[in-house]
């Protein structure tokens, strides 16, 4: 039978807003000294915003053309990166075009076809694997480039390439910011004596920006979504019992490998259903209770 504690930690948890699955899951919960928080949805709000648009080259003088095109590309998709340029071609009330051969490369970015153009939109691997040009026209080199996409990282801020008809035509970057009690909940963790560590897709440059605001200093960028689990593998290895924290379709197969998956409540139902404990108002600060909670209960248990 389950432990009246148990079934007692179950149902504070709950009133907290943390949903534990399982009997199994609140006991593994008292052992965690490891967390690995997914950065995006999980740490920040989840809700980015356009930030930049850049043109290059021969778009220079078109930066409401580069911003419906890329948008238009970018229609289809359902990571919220596409959803913020969207918004800000939207807001600007610039008339979307119709994309057809859309296609999603998962960690990547879109490729699509707008009007009589094919476009990309994603990060540097996806221009890369695409063979794009550099600009035709003007004098912006490689070396350019890459120097903004790094200030724009710095700010923490996620810079995407648009190319269009194979070659670079601008710069999009997209903003996030921190939720209000990422830092708070952060920095509990880390007194427990949990090693804290930041898992993402994103680069390097901006996933230490956003690390920085939030007091995290173990960061693993630009992982791809199928590497996410291997990363959770190697810290059990390490001997670490680890939650995992997450909240989009990327980070599932992550949840499920970590010894406790930990998915917000407001993020995809693919992450819910594979996790064992639910944050229903996504906020980390729901996690340190449940391993506040947890913590008491196997004391009293054991
Ligand atoms: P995260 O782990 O932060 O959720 P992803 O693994 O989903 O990130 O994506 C990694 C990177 O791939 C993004 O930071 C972005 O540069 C690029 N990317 C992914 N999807 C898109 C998209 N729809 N449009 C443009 N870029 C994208
Ligand atoms: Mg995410």
């Amino acid at each position: 039978a389950t432990p009246l504690s148990v079934t007692v930690s179950t149902g504070r948890a709950a009133q907290m807003g943390v949903l534990i699955r399982s009997a199994e899951a609140l006991e593994t919960c008292g052992k965690i000294n490891a967390v690995v928080l997914d950065k995006t949805g999980t740490i920040t709000a989840g809700k980015p915003s356009l930030a930049d648009v850049l043109p290059l080259g021969k778009w220079r003088e078109m930066t409401d053309d580069l911003l419906a095109i890329t948008a238009s590309a970018e229609r289809d998709s359902e990571h919220p990166l596409a959803a913020a340029i969207v918004a800000g071609a939207q807001e600007k009330h610039l008339t979307l075009g119709e994309a057809t051969q859309f296609h999603a490369i998962s960690g990547q970015g879109v490729t699509a076809h707008v009007a009589s153009h094919s476009v990309a939109v994603g990060n540097t691997d996806l221009i890369d694997d695409l063979d794009v040009a550099m600009p035709s026209v003007g004098d912006e080199d490689l070396d350019d480039i890459i120097e903004t996409m790094e200030r724009l990282s710095a700010e923490g801020k996620t810079p995407m390439l648009a190319a269009i008809d194979g070659e670079l035509a601008g710069i999009v970057a997209v903003a996030d910011t921190v939720k209000a009690d990422s830092q708070q909940a952060i920095a509990a963790l880390k007194s427990h004596g949990v090693n804290v560590v930041m898992l993402t897709g994103d680069n390097e440059t901006t996933a230490h920006a956003v690390a920085n605001q939030v007091g995290v200093s173990n960061v693993i960028a630009g992982v791809r979504p199928e590497n996410k689990a291997d990363e959770i593998a190697k810290l059990q290895a390490q001997g670490y019992t680890v939650a995992m924290v997450g909240d989009g379709i990327n980070d599932a197969p992550a949840l499920a490998r970590a010894n406790v998956g930990f998915a917000i409540g407001t993020g995809t139902d693919v992450a819910i259903q594979s996790a064992d404990v639910t944050l229903m108002n996504g906020s980390l600060m729901g996690l340190v209770h449940a391993l506040d909670l947890t913590r008491a209960t196997m004391r009293n248990i054991a």
